[in-house]
């Protein structure tokens, strides 16, 4: 390459990141704009009196696409981390006080499944078969681009369509290999990554629940913040640049081309291509002006199906209980809590949950002798017509109250040293992320693939999607792809040309 192209990225999140490194890597000149004096977007760090938390992610799967990542430029992620492998991965706390530790063991899952369904746990070898089969076709056609219908005419996606499941939820595919409906939902929690109901989830995300038992899930020292950390370190090792507390305004566009960027400061930074990081609703609403996009206008954007929000409760605490790493507790009536959730818009009083006690491997998160708890509440995106912030204090002590109560941790309470809490209104006025949908759209066929918004930007000229937001999907390993997707997308663009 002769000239060194010039590429800025809005948004120092896993996907910024993912296509900043490996563009720096490939002598690109490459500047990320943060708003943020950190990096990581929903995967960074929250630091209170020597309490660090994670803000989103806690279940590191596929450790296989991060490692591969750092490959890709000459690193090893071992280099930059401490990982530890959970397992049993997590515990499932069902109504009547029934507990299921969920392994990669084969012989421990098996053994759990047939002490409470007698002549099940056979469905188990069937699963991990079956699923098997599904995850080598279909991996293979979320890590290629789908710029062109024509791309659907692959041998990989062929070959892939008979197992996509089309017209079938997870939940009913599950029914395939268990009867009982808590067996299925042990293997159905995953689609919350998808911020789905498991009766909407498409068939085909059973892939999920088996990269899980096969592959297992970990825990990174320091939390999973430091994920984002390592790759911002590389990028820096190869001459990137991160301006923080730099919030870009607006895209400079002529003629569908994006020029560059003006930020809230009013300088303007100009280069041969641009590529969002910044969650995709949010930047189509926010950053382009009114009238420049006719398939994603905002009255566009307002028909497309979107996850679920969280509400958050991040604790430090004195003590440390004796409670697994991850943990999820299911609302008596799961279903009703669902429907809440997803298509009523309502709050359930019956809620559903999942604490994370991540102290209990890593002492580095809270000063000796005391812990960090997590709570996740799956609730209605900011469709609903709840007024979160108004009523903030309510819904907190609702929330605390029903886990302590659930949880059977009376003194709690007593024990909190420092306190944060993130609601759906939160994580779109101060997180950028658009009616709060904290999974961004949602994974619905027509939502997927061609028909996600597409890695080189369908609407604008040089400009390029990487995130939650944008093919293949909103867990990190997917968003890693975004980021190899469209960073290969431009090299492959400039390679041509120069
Ligand atoms: C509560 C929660 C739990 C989750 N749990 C898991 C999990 O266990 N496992 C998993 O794999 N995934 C999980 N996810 C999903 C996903 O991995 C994370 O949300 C991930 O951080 C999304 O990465 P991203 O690259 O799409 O962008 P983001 O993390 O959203 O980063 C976008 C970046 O853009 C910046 N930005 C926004 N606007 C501007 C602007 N105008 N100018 C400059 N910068 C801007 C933001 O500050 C941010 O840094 C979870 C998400 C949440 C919210």
């Amino acid at each position: 390459m002769n000239k060194k192209r010039k590429i800025i990225i809005v948004g120092a999140g896993p996907g910024g990141l993912a296509a900043g490194m490996i563009l720096a890597h490939n002598n690109f000149e490459v500047k990320i704009y943060e708003r943020e004096d950190k990096v990581g977007g929903r995967n960074r760090s929250i630091n209170i009196n020597g309490y660090t938390f994670d803000t989103g992610p806690t279940f590191f799967m596929m450790k296989f696409i991060y490692d591969q990542l750092f490959e890709m430029i000459g690193r090893k992620s071992e280099d930059y981390l401490k990982f530890t492998k959970i397992d049993p991965m997590y515990r499932l706390n069902f109504s009547n006080n029934r507990v299921f530790d969920s392994t990669t063991n084969l012989e421990d899952m098996a053994d759990q499944i047939e002490k409470t369904f007698p002549g099940e746990s056979k469905g188990l070898m069937r699963f991990k078969e079956k699923e098997r089969k599904r995850y080598q076709k279909l991996y293979k056609c979320l890590e290629k681009d789908y710029t062109h219908w024509w791309d659907f005419l692959r041998p990989q996606f062929i070959e892939a369509l008979p197992i996509l499941g089309i017209g079938k939820s997870l939940f009913s595919n599950l029914g395939n290999y268990f009867k009982p409906e808590l067996i299925r939902l042990i293997f159905t929690f995953q689609s919350k990554y998808l911020g789905m109901s498991p009766w909407e989830c498409p068939a085909g995300f059973t892939i999920i629940p088996y990269i899980e038992h096969e592959f297992g899930i970990y825990h990174v020292e320091g939390g999973l913040n430091q994920t984002s950390m390592a790759m911002a370190n590389v990028f820096n090792e190869e001459g990137g640049n991160i301006k923080f507390s730099t919030e870009v305004k607006r895209l400079i566009i002529e003629n569908r081309k994006v020029l560059g960027v003006e930020l809230s400061n009013g300088e303007k930074d100009f280069a041969d291509e641009v590529i969002i990081n910044a969650d995709f609703a949010y930047s189509m609403t926010h950053l382009i002006e009114k009238g420049e996009l006719k398939k994603y206008s905002k009255k566009k954007l307002d028909e497309k199906k979107y996850s679920c929000s969280t509400f958050m409760i991040y604790l430090g605490i004195d003590k440390i209980y004796d409670l697994p790493h991850h943990n999820i507790y299911f609302a008596d009536d799961y279903r009703g809590n669902i429907e809440d959730v997803f298509n009523r818009k309502e709050i359930s009083k019956d809620f559903s949950f999942y604490v994370q006690n991540a102290s209990i491997v890593d002492k580095t998160l809270a000063p000796k002798g005391k812990s960090t708890l997590y709570f996740l509440i799956p609730v209605p995106n900011n469709f609903s017509a709840i007024k979160w912030n108004e009523e903030k204090e309510k819904f907190k002590k609702m929330y605390l109250d029903g886990v302590i109560n659930r949880m059977g941790i009376t003194d709690l309470k007593e024990h909190i040293e420092v306190e944060k809490i993130i609601t759906p209104s939160d994580w779109e006025s101060e997180y950028n992320v658009y009616k709060g949908a904290t999974f961004n759209l949602a994974h619905n066929l027509q939502q997927m693939l061609y028909f996600r918004p597409r890695n080189k930007f369908e609407e604008l000229n040089n400009c390029y999607l990487v995130g939650g937001g944008t093919h293949p999907g909103s867990g990190l390993p997917t968003i890693y792809e975004s980021g190899k997707i469209s960073a290969k997308l431009i090299i492959e663009k400039y390679k041509k040309r120069d």
